[in-house]
């Protein structure tokens, strides 16, 4: 049977860390701030910026909202990110995706100054990534790489096979995994004999989005699973991309859904606001 990991205790864990950093810049004056832009009124947005508010006052990070009209011209926001780049008192800048249809997102992503884009989706970030100099790592995949961390897995020598190649998910952790001198698959909706590929893993990391579409006995015996996936089915019920309840059959150790890496995708993102925080102190 498989070790659970549990992605809240090891978020917690971080968390009480961040909040004691924070804790030691703010008496040296220097409060990290992070700004979250959110445009329109996506209900699911509308959850994870709330979310991220919350965890930023548990740190004791100041976090301020602003929340534009769904009809805003690209001009208008493009204008707010110029206003918060030379905020002194904003460490970090997050826009909410996804944006409405007029706006074009990449034009956006890119008018954030790379030194305040703590979601690391600057093209500027993505190259450094790429080169393996990052300045900031994106929230999930840099959650996914604590988490494997934290119980000790040593990614040297080993198999990674992701499920995914999204530029937020799937790509970023196909980079950070090579850093880590992994071998590492990335597939896809086009990959042919998906099964095996995945049976060849030592490490599997599911960023699909369909419901258990990773079954339980494609897992290599030992394998570590890393289940990215947040699907909703029926009313409430969340499942992510793998078959637990079979998966764990034969992992080694497996991440639950909810409960896994949900909780470090918002733990990264106060630690890459810390981390800006911190360069600003040292200025
Ligand atoms: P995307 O929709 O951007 O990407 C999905 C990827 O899955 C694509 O690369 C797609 O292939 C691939 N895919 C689709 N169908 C298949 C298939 N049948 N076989 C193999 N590959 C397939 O998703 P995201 O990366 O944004 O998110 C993935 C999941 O992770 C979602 O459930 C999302 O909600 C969740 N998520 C969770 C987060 C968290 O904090 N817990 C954060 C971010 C995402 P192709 O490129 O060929 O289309």
């Amino acid at each position: 049977m498989a070790d659970i990991i549990d992605g809240k205790a090891i978020a917690a864990e971080l968390r009480q860390q961040i909040a004691a950093d924070t804790q030691v810049l703010i008496d040296q004056n220097i409060t990290p701030g992070l700004a979250v832009v959110l445009v329109g009124e996506d209900p699911a947005s509308r959850v994870y910026v709330s979310m991220k508010e919350k965890a930023c006052a548990t740190a004791g990070i100041y976090s301020v909202e602003h929340k534009l009209p769904s009809e805003t011209s690209e001009a208008i926001l493009l204008e707010l990110i110029d206003q918060l780049n030379s905020d002194e008192k904003i460490d970090g800048i997050l826009v909410q995706l996804p944006l409405p249809g007029h706006i074009d997102e990449a034009k956006v992503l890119e008018a954030i100054s790379p030194g305040k884009d703590v979601d690391g989706f600057h093209p500027y970030n993505v190259g450094r990534l790429l080169t393996g100099n990052p300045v900031f790592q994106p929230c999930t995949p840099f959650g996914i790489m604590k988490m494997l961390e934290s119980i000790g897995v040593d990614l040297q020598g080993k198999d990674v096979v992701i499920v995914g190649r999204s530029n937020i998910v799937g790509k970023p952790v196909a980079l950070m995994c090579l850093a880590e001198h992994a071998t590492v698959t990335i597939c896809h909706s086009r990959t042919v004999n998906l099964p095996q590929k995945v049976a060849a893993a030592d490490v599997v990391i599911a960023a699909v989005g369909r419901p258990e579409m990773i079954k339980g006995d494609w897992i290599k015996k030992g394998a570590i699973v890393i289940d990215v996936g947040v699907n909703r089915v029926g009313d409430k019920k969340l499942v992510g991309d793998v078959d637990f309840v079979a998966a764990c059959e034969n992992a080694a150790a497996i991440t639950p859904v909810p409960g896994g890496v949900g909780p470090m995708t918002i733990t990264m993102l106060l630690y890459n606001t810390l981390v800006s925080a911190k360069r600003r102190a040292e200025r």
